[in-house]
């Protein structure tokens, strides 16, 4: 009974998207093929993109800054600009960040590009047995719900749980009793609904899959979460602007998965250019996150580029010994998770430098008697790792305090002036 109810639902969303002439379905079938096509993956990207005329952009590798066809980078200030001549259109499709990363940005989209953005959505949870429409069980930070979200997330059959301060036990009985085919929010709000299921010895629903965004999470995390909800639990590196950038396949790659876009890294800038758009025109955007692109064999999903090392801001890129030598903050982040597996004892932090050879680590409060083996534990293996030394000051907090902090896709916030 239940499993019908279910599809009956799946199918309900579906038509929801369909009756706004989203056609996920057609745009995911072609995005399929896009990245099926084994030995000639690449080329059929390239293929769009000299294809798209409108746009006057190909392979540009020649171009010197200096000539006339050198194409300038879109800066978030110019794609404001054009959102403002945009806002009095009723056909066109609204996304806005909530404000967290700076500037609140609203993009415009007409159905067309909503439903290929959609689609590439549909294509990373196809790789899960999920699909865009299945139950979703949305962990979410706390905001004003109105009857309009109600109605919407209906349609969209989800349904946000806010597991937080007071109500963090009630939230997330709710949520294990709402039974969802998948859970989908913030890694830190992820988990910190799993502490709760485990102080409170909770039974967990037959969950197919897990996925975490816009916040980091460690690989010794994903594989506790893994333990406690009993299915894959997976990352996706998105933005406002273009919804999924990046997934996880089942090897823990961050393939590339829009066809359409394009990312560019030059002098550690990232430019992301999407050949579908012509409601706003997206070419070179500078999207202000900095991670790097490498190459894998591995086809089980999207492109072969694959990103790594995604660290936030330019300037969270490198934390700083007392002499001024640099060395990359995933150090950090990756030492705390070693440490996380060693003591299986999971929990969220923020990492914070304001002056050289001394770093700031927020922990929550539950912690605080293991501070000094977290301290020490730390600043070997930074030693170790880098041969720098660094001094680790551990302030203990509640754990939203530790939330608060916590910044787009970075563990780690370095504000040394200099
Ligand atoms: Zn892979």
């Amino acid at each position: 009974m239940r499993s019908f109810y279910y599809y009956a639902r799946y199918i309900v969303a579906r038509i929801f998207y369909l009756s706004l002439g989203l056609k996920v379905k057609k745009q995911f079938l072609y995005i399929n093929k896009c990245w099926n096509e084994k030995n000639n993956r690449e080329p059929e990207i390239f293929k769009h993109t000299i294809e798209n005329k409108k746009l006057n952009y190909c392979e540009r590798k020649e171009i010197s800054k200096n000539s006339p066809e050198y194409i300038k980078p879109t800066t978030k200030k110019m794609l404001i600009e054009q959102s403002e001549k945009l806002k009095e259109r009723t056909d066109l499709y609204k996304r806005k960040t909530s404000g967290t990363t700076g500037e609140p940005t609203k993009i415009y989209l007409n159905r067309h590009e909503l439903g290929k953005l959609l689609a590439v959505r549909d294509y990373c949870y196809r790789h899960y047995n999920i699909k865009l429409g299945y139950r979703e069980g949305r962990v979410w930070a706390r905001s004003n719900r109105d009857i309009g979200t109600f109605f919407k997330d209906f349609l969209l059959n989800r349904k946000t749980f806010y597991p937080t301060s007071e109500e963090a036990l009630e939230q997330t009985t709710s949520l294990l009793k709402y039974k969802p085919q998948y859970l989908y929010g913030y890694s830190s709000l992820i988990l910190e609904l799993s502490k709760i299921i485990v102080t409170n010895k909770l039974e967990v629903p037959q969950i197919k899959c897990v996925i975490c965004t816009a916040e980091p999470i460690l690989t010794s995390q994903k594989v506790h979460l893994e333990s406690i909800f009993s299915c894959p639990v997976v990352e996706e590196y998105g933005s406002t602007e273009f919804d999924i950038l990046a997934f996880e396949c089942r090897k823990g790659h961050m393939h590339q998965v829009n066809p359409w876009i394009k990312i560019e890294v030059e002098n550690s800038t990232t430019m992301i250019t999407d050949f579908s758009r012509t409601t706003q025109k997206i070419i070179r955007y500078l999207i202000g996150d900095h991670f790097d692109i490498a190459q894998t064999q591995c086809t089980l999903l999207g492109s072969n580029n694959i990103i790594t090392n995604l660290e936030g801001r330019s300037t969270d890129r490198y934390a700083f010994d007392k002499n001024g030598t640099k060395f990359h903050s995933v150090e950090l982040s990756r030492s705390i998770g070693k440490y996380q597996k060693l003591n299986d004892t999971y929990f969220t932090f923020h990492i914070l430098q304001k002056e050289l050879g001394k770093i700031i680590l927020y922990l929550p409060y539950e912690l605080q008697e293991k501070s000094t083996k977290i301290r020490n534990f730390i600043e070997s293996e930074i030693t170790h790792n880098t041969n720098l030394k660094i001094e680790i000051k551990i302030i203990i907090v509640q754990p939203q305090e530790v939330r608060k902090e916590t910044k787009k896709n970075s563990y780690f916030t370095q504000c040394i002036n200099t």
